[in-house]
């Protein structure tokens, strides 16, 4: 037995290794276990990074960028797993019509390194991935591509094209950690597209002599799946004939093969039904979702997921100057670790600092505009004094861009009475018809309204500069999902951080705080949500005219949402979690 100078390790390929490994750690002291050789692996098929070349498609991967970030600040040994797209899309407003432009791209161009190739079989043929990497200090971004790999998300969701980029992450990903020399205290599945890297983990441990049952164990143990879905029976399923041609042929071990097979039923399969076999650790994304979340295993039996609410990376989405005031004011240390008694010196904040600074947000927002035109091609620039809400997220049906255009005429009158702009960011999932519909029909609204049409913009392509921009530069945020269906969202974290009221229901990451501590909408049906919520933006547009009411409404909110946003509050929770003392 080996012994690194930090912790024992070896490379447990038996089972004596197994028992000797538990003996030794008796699991108390596992957080040790994590060595730049042996680190936490985080594995996700999207990651929103676009310094490092990664484009995602929503809150999931700006999830796995800031996570990684945060292990860099708090030098957790830490690596992701991520396939590098070689093409993205990019949409455009032409004649009107919102159109996908698809945008190669290379790796080189970002920094990565290629180590080498690794090989996953398909179909009856070899398919050689290029293994890549880009290193930081006590993190690092692992990538598998190859020239036809395609877009993130192209294809449906149960298509041939997407089982086999998720083979690619989980069988190649998991060969390229071999290829560095890595391997992994820990697995962590953002999400069930990463299922196979699990199974490789498991086939590796099998076919290099390990006992099978023994095998299943020690990767259960050593196996985080993280869920940020609601509802499984909208999970899209694979067929036994797509695994016959994608997934068995990369599976070494009989055993392994076998105990997948029995894993189907009626011939299909569920990834998230086997991610729950193959993960005893199991999270959701916030206290309501972890509790809400509708999942059962294969034996009909409920499972719980521990509730580990999102955070966000600070340094990444917060104005510096409000970050360095922070800072002067020891909410935060320089880690970005919240101090014991934050809630009483959030009181230190004062209308005039948050006025000043929403100036600085404000130029930052106007620059950012300046390649952003609206619907009508308008480049937009807005004034200190202009009131600005904003509703920026995923265009999708449960989050509701819709809800205050049901009501045209109201919507004006109160946009009117503060002479104030509402702003429309989002994308449309490629191929999603029916919100590609909602908006035109917001958009054919907002034009027949001669003030509306001046009032409310549409920015197409919302991405992490847009999402940076907006919140650092309106004065209000609008979040109203269905009440149920947001797992935790993330995009109003940004918001509350940089002094902008939120308004928002009672619902995901919201909901781990009471409903008191922001401009909360609520009502039996949507008339009465949509009644609330006019009311709600007509309270935010008083608030700013009051520096009182505004210094109340900024220091409630963070005295109630710094710890919940905190991205290191996060890690410190996962890792509790994963080894607890
Ligand atoms: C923060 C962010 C999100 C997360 O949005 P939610 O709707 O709050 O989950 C999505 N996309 C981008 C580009 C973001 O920056």
């Amino acid at each position: 037995m080996e012994t690194d100078g930090q912790f024992f390790y070896h490379p447990l390929e038996n089972i004596e290794d197994v028992e000797l490994f538990y003996e030794a750690t008796e699991r108390s002291h596992l957080t040790k276990a994590i060595a730049s050789d042996r680190p936490y692996t985080y594995w996700t098929i999207e990651m929103y990074d676009q310094d490092n070349g990664f484009r995602g498609g929503g809150g999931l991967g700006v999830l796995a960028a800031d996570t990684r970030r945060i292990a860099e600040k708090m030098g957790v040994p830490f690596v992701t797993i991520v396939p590098f797209y070689p093409q993205e899309s990019k949409q455009v407003i032409k004649d009107g019509a919102l159109v996908d432009e698809h945008i190669p791209k290379d790796y080189r161009d970002f920094g990565f390194n290629l180590i080498d190739k690794v090989y996953i079989k398909c179909c009856g043929n070899l398919c050689a991935l290029e293994v890549i990497e880009k290193r930081f200090k006590n993190t690092r971004i692992l990538s598998i591509t190859e020239p036809m790999f395609g877009e993130l998300y192209s294809d449906t969701s149960g298509s041939d094209h997407r089982l086999y980029q998720e083979v690619a992450l989980g069988f190649g990903g998991y060969e390229a950690l071999k290829l560095v020399g890595l391997k992994p205290a820990i697995i962590q599945l953002n999400e069930v597209a990463t299922f196979f890297a699990a199974l490789a983990r498991l086939d590796e441990l099998t076919s290099n002599g390990m006992d099978f049952y023994e095998a299943v164990v020690y990767t259960r143990k050593h196996t985080l799946y993280t869920n940020h879905t609601l509802v499984q029976a909208a999970e899209a399923e694979f067929s036994y004939e797509q695994f016959e041609r994608y997934v068995f042929p990369n599976i070494k071990s009989l055993a392994v093969k076998k105990w997948l097979m029995e894993k189907f039923t009626n011939g299909r399969i569920k990834l998230s039904s086997v991610s729950i076999e193959i993960a005893e650790l199991r999270s959701g994304v916030s206290k309501l979702h972890a509790r809400v979340a509708n999942y059962y295993d294969l034996a009909g039996n409920k499972v719980k997921f521990k509730p580990i609410t999102n955070g966000i990376d600070l340094g990444k989405w917060v104005l510096p100057d409000i970050l360095n005031s922070f800072k002067a004011k020891e909410i935060i240390d320089n880690q970005e670790m919240l101090a014991e008694d934050f809630a009483d010196k959030v009181e230190q904040i004062t209308a005039q600092e948050i006025r000043e600074l929403k100036v600085n947000g404000r130029k930052i927002l106007n620059e950012v505009l300046k390649t952003r035109p609206d619907q009508e091609g308008r480049i937009l620039s807005f004034s200190g004094d202009d009131f600005i809400f904003d509703f920026k997220r995923r265009f999708v049906d449960y989050k509701r861009p819709d809800l205050p255009f049901r009501d045209t005429y109201r919507l004006r009158n109160v946009l009117e009475s503060h002479n104030a702009h509402y702003i429309i960011a989002g994308r449309i999932h490629t191929g999603d018809e029916n919100m590609l519909k909602k908006l035109y029909s917001i958009l054919e609204l907002v034009r027949k309204d001669d003030y509306l049409r001046d009032h409310v913009h549409y920015l197409c392509d919302y991405d992490e500069k847009l999402a940076f921009a907006l919140s650092v530069g309106s004065n209000s945020a609008i979040n109203i999902p269905i009440v149920g269906l947001e797992a935790c969202g993330t995009s109003w974290m940004k918001d509350v951080m940089n002094y902008n009221l939120l308004i928002s229901t009672h619902d995901g990451g919201v909901a781990d705080a009471s409903n008191k501590s922001y401009l909360n909408v609520s009502g039996a049906d949507e008339h009465e949500e949509l009644d609330n919520l006019l009311q709600r933006m007509e309270e935010a547009m008083a608030i700013w005219d009051n520096d009182f009411d505004l210094e109340y409404m900024v220091r409630l909110q963070l005295a109630n949402f710094l710890p919940i946003i905190s991205g290191t509050r996060m890690l410190k929770d996962y890792l509790d979690y994963l080894f607890p003392v």
